[in-house]
């Protein structure tokens, strides 16, 4: 075996939207030592709609720990090393299953999905007296992104969800909650619970008592029998009841962008990182204070690493399409055959010549949070090609990004001096120069982008009765970094993004 390979392993499972992931770290040096990943089917039964299968995703994610562990085992790294899992996750994605049969009782209803739309409508209007009701105990806007109103909808809608929820059979949870379930056994002694971001997220969390708010269960009508246990982020959940890493403890569980922010080392307050996947979200650590947000950002649990320590909030800024609009140009335009392409696409004119693109596939969340808003492509002229669009397609993420950092540095008063970021979309480097341009601060990516992955086996590696972890946050300061420095003039990019403004304006009040 390699030299780093001596000595305690930790893996991670990170299941994100397009794709399943599992990566087994080295305790002591963080070296990535393997992976496998799955990418995941996504259904769209009506227009709005994102649902996915909980059992292709639970599928997915053994698969993913089998060829991972294979992959270990043919260079000679014994697997009997790896002595936690740690779990991270889409957030908000809501499973409804059945406890004796084990069975999901619906398709898991995604963070994009709209169909919730008209429950959110009819709850706002019975909102109580304060109008800031749900904002001031969840930090969040009532909307059809978080996952209460989307369990309304699957008890109010679906005969067998609600027979369950009378019957108390029914266990709601977001995927972390689905997955440790059955990992730890399922209809044979699974553990259900789930961890403080995840309920964060729910739109039923108590972000100041950490725990679940009674008059909002109230409020959402959702009995609180289905809901998971809550418990930090680092502790031991349950161990592994299935598979090659059976008997393994999983004491880590975060959902994806908190564990980013962990990956990064963003544990001083103001420090913020970006994570461009499906969505884009900024998180800015706010400390041990809750920072509600004068500019349409979120106020969400940013992390509590053991069931002792002390819990941490973030500032976010949540963009629904960034890399979905490079899965969207392949599966339903079929204009490039694997998302990598699109760079040499854009490298090809680099310049989108006067196209925009503004991808409201799901309105617009961070910081309009506009329901009614859809996608648009405009400025388009007979010289205007597929390659302008897939340009325009890369600044829309960078757009989008402008936007939410301009709402974070209004709220904190101090401006970011530079922007760390991560994720899959930043292998890409049109998109890193075109974001350092875009916001005229450098730009700065780890040479290790999985850092959702990292923050996950961090928090399961420091789990109380696991212990394995051995890096100090200063031994990652160091880890290779890649800047990208602004490259055009401060009057170029306002007039560029002035102009991507008025393109956000044409998408509003579209669906009425
Ligand atoms: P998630 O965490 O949401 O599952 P991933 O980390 O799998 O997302 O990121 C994949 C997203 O990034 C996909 O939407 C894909 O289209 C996009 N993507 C992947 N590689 C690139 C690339 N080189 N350039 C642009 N977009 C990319």
């Amino acid at each position: 075996p390699k030299e780093a390979a001596v000595g305690p392993l930790v893996g991670a499972v990170v299941q994100g939207t397009n794709s399943t992931r599992f990566l087994v770290f080295n305790a002591k040096t963080a070296e990535l030592l393997s992976h496998h990943q799955v990418e995941l089917t996504q259904e769209f039964p009506k227009e709005g709609w994102v649902e996915q299968d909980p059992k292709e995703i639970l599928q997915s994610v053994y698969e993913c720990i089998a060829r991972t562990c294979e992959k270990l085992v043919d260079v000679n790294i014994d697997i009997a090393n790896i002595k936690a899992i740690g779990v991270s996750n889409q957030r908000e994605t809501t499973v409804i299953w059945d406890k004796l049969t084990g069975e999901p009782l619906y398709n898991a209803v995604v963070w994009l999905d709209l169909r919730t739309q008209s429950t959110v409508d009819a709850l706002i209007k019975k909102i109580p007296g304060n109008n800031n009701f749900v904002k001031s105990k969840t930090g969040l806007p009532l909307s059809t992104y978080f996952s209460a109103v989307k369990l309304r909808w699957m008890i109010d809608n679906v005969k067998i969800v609600q027979k369950a929820v009378e019957e108390g059979r029914a266990l709601f949870g977001t995927i972390d909650s689905w997955l440790i379930w059955s990992l730890t056994g399922g209809v044979n002694g699974g553990i259900h619970c789930t961890d403080v971001t995840n309920a964060s997220r729910t739109m039923l969390f108590n972000i100041h008592s950490l725990e679940w708010d009674k008059e909002l269960c109230d409020f959402f009508e959702i009995p609180m029998n289905i809901l998971p246990k809550v418990w930090s982020s680092s502790e031991v959940y349950g161990l592994m009841k299935a598979g090659v890493l059976e008997g393994v403890p999983i004491s880590g569980c975060l959902g994806d962008q908190s564990a980013a922010l962990v990956g990064q080392m963003c544990f001083q307050e103001g420090q913020a990182k970006n994570t461009y996947g499906t969505g884009c979200f900024l998180l800015c650590n706010t400390g041990h204070k809750r920072v509600f947000s004068e500019h349409g950002l979120l106020t969400t649990v940013a992390y509590k690493l053991g069931k002792n320590k002390p819990v941490y909030y973030a500032l976010e800024g949540s963009v629904a399409i960034a890399g979905a609009v490079i899965r969207w140009l392949r599966d339903n335009l079929g204009i490039i055959s694997t998302s990598e392409e699109i760079e040499n696409l854009a490298k090809e004119v680099g310049t989108s010549y006067g196209c925009y693109f503004v991808p409201a596939f799901s309105g617009l969340y961070a910081p309009y949070w506009e329901p009614s808003a859809r996608g648009i492509i405009c400025g388009l002229t007979q010289f205007t090609n597929k390659y302008h669009i897939a340009f325009a397609a890369l600044e829309a993420v960078c757009f989008q990004t402008r936007e939410i950092l301009d709402a974070m540095n209004r709220d904190c008063g101090i401006p970011l001096s530079h922007l760390q970021v991560d994720g899959r979309m930043t292998s890409n480097k049109i998109l890193m120069q075109l974001q350092a341009d875009i916001l005229h601060i450098p730009v700065i990516k780890a040479i290790m982008p999985e850092t959702t992955a990292l923050g996950a086996a961090m928090a399961a590696g420091a789990a109380e009765g696991v212990n394995v972890w051995s890096l100090e946050p200063d031994d990652l300061s160091t880890v290779m970094m890649e800047r990208f420095e602004p490259q055009i003039q401060a009057t170029e990019s306002e007039i560029r993004y002035c102009t991507w403004k008025k393109a956000v304006m044409k998408t509003m009040g579209w669906v009425t």
